[in-house]
């Protein structure tokens, strides 16, 4: 913090600093001083102000403002997005929010739905209109935009320090990188990221859901409850399922539900073709959730790297499979103490039982292929922020049997593609409606769900000994 420095500068803000102090309780007089520190360019003092004014009138629509152009001001596109939340899901919310959205949206490189943001926010009052964001806005071939704010207009502005904005979920304040990226924390192939999905992003699944919250989210958010009975949190979770069915998606919103770290590992980030260095990878993969604790640790596609070690012709693979399991145990018993390692695989027949031991990824949870008010409850979700005109969700579910969430979510893309389109050359938003969706769900092709379930019917038929794949028995003598 720069404490020191504004006091100095500026007598005026001086003055209101003190004032403040000694009213802490004063909305009207944090939200002025936060709006004089965000005019001068404060940004960082400013964004303090508005979070202690929030906390004070959490629906204050003139802090949320506020709040929002500090952040966008610090490039900190998610946070600004995050804080917009609960304003934007308000049916009727000021024109003026729209824009701040358009901007922030513009900042992360999202010109479609910034597009539908601003013409939205504008037709329903032209004098919000921001030439800036409009320009930004008719040049898509510029690529992602930077946007329009005060601070780049005037130069008397102070510099006011733009590194990372503080708390916990901060985005780094990257001048020309979207903030929905992740935080880059350091080499190693890995990133740390601050999730900002929790399962209210994730539509039905509510067993899974519920298994995981357990595992997972209970043991960290009560630790004296769990320590009680002797139990600590850490240990594995493996999802499996077809792909597409949201297993990604369901790591990154229990990191986000738990308010931890969220490293992400993609087989690529750990295979490498020098013998001996996948095993440095996967152990500074460890170390760097293990920094960020409390951490969701998760691996994509992990049959690859833990594959059977009988299966496995090289002995540099049989390597690999011994540090992960010698990862996952830990060189003492408090190694991996709030790092939480889910493991994701559409194969999960492949991985060496030895994974499965207590401690490992001691449980299974199958993802499954959405049913039809699944579907409906993933296709509400994937348009809940875009302009509709009418729409049934669950006509456009009947229409998508065998789709998964990834599916669906390349339907909804290629709809609002459409409409964005339409939107630019009618100068206006043009909403969507039911026909758009059935439209883009008619020329889409559902990923192979039929011939995963074929494969998994193969393998639980035949090696069902222990019981692992009893959750799949139902599914697979359904119809697919
Ligand atoms: P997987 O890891 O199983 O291959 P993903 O998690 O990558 O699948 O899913 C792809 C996309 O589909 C996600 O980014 C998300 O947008 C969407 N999606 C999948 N399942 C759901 C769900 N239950 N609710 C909301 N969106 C979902």
């Amino acid at each position: 913090m720069t404490e020191g420095i504004v006091p100095v500068l500026d007598a005026g803000l001086q003055a209101l600093r003190e004032a403040a102090r000694l009213s802490p309780d004063n909305l009207p007089l944090r939200r002025h001083l936060g709006e004089q520190l965000l005019a001068k360019g404060y940004l960082a003092e400013a964004e303090a102000e508005f979070r202690a004014a929030l906390v004070l009138a959490p629906r204050d629509l003139d802090v949320t403002a506020g709040l929002v152009d500090a952040f966008i001001r610090q490039s900190a596109y998610g946070e600004a997005l995050a804080a917009l939340e609960p304003v934007l899901a308000t049916p009727g919310y000021p024109p003026r929010m729209g824009v701040l959205a358009a901007r922030a949206l513009l900042g992360e490189g999202d010109l479609g739905r910034a597009a539908y943001r601003y013409y939205e926010a504008i037709s329903r009052d032209p004098s919000v209109a921001d030439p800036e964001v409009a320009t930004a806005l008719t040049i898509p071939a510029a690529g992602p935009a930077h946007p329009a704010h005060p601070a780049n207009a005037t130069s008397s502005a102070p510099g006011a320090p733009l590194g990372p904005v503080a708390g916990p979920d901060a985005a780094p304040a990257a001048p020309h990188a979207p903030a929905a990226a992740p935080a880059p924390a350091e080499a190693d192939g890995a990133e740390v990221e601050r999730s900002r999905t929790t399962f209210a992003d994730v539509a039905g699944m509510d067993a899974v859901k519920e298994s995981l919250r357990v595992k997972l989210l209970l043991p960290l958010q009560q630790p004296e409850l769990f320590a009680a009975y002797g139990k600590r949190a850490g240990g594995g979770v493996l999802l499996y399922g077809p792909p597409g069915a949201g297993k990604t998606h369901l790591a990154r919103a229990a990191a986000g539900e738990l308010g931890a770290a969220f490293v992400s590992v993609g087989l690529a980030d750990i295979l490498d073709m020098y013998i001996g260095s996948s095993e440095r990878n996967l152990r500074a993969t460890f170390d760097l959730a293990r920094r960020n604790r409390p951490c969701v640790l998760f691996f994509d596609e992990v049959d690859a790297l833990a594959a059977r070690r009988s299966d496995a012709r090289h002995t540099h693979n049989r390597q690999i499979v011994n540090q992960f399991l010698a990862e996952l145990d830990g060189v003492d018993a408090d190694a991996n103490e709030g790092v939480l390692v889910l493991a994701a695989t559409n194969a999960p027949w492949y991985i060496d039982v030895a994974f499965r031991r207590p401690g490992r990824f001691d449980q299974l949870v199958f993802v499954p292929p959405p049913d039809l008010s699944a579907r409906a409850a993933i296709l509400r979700i994937l348009c809940r922020d875009k302009p509709l005109a009418e729409m049934d969700f669950e006509a456009v579910a009947r229409a998508t049997e065998h789709m998964v969430g990834a599916d669906l979510k390349g339907v909804v893309d290629r709809a609002v593609e459409v409409k964005l389109h339409e939107s630019i050359r009618a100068g206006r938003p043009v909403p969507m409606t039911t026909m758009d969706l059935l439209a883009a769900a008619k020329a889409a092709r559902p990923t192979a769900v039929r011939e995963w379930m074929a494969t998994a019917r193969n393998y639980v038929l035949h090696s069902n000994e222990s019981g692992a794949w009893d959750d799949l028995l139902p599914w697979i003598k359904g119809k697919w």
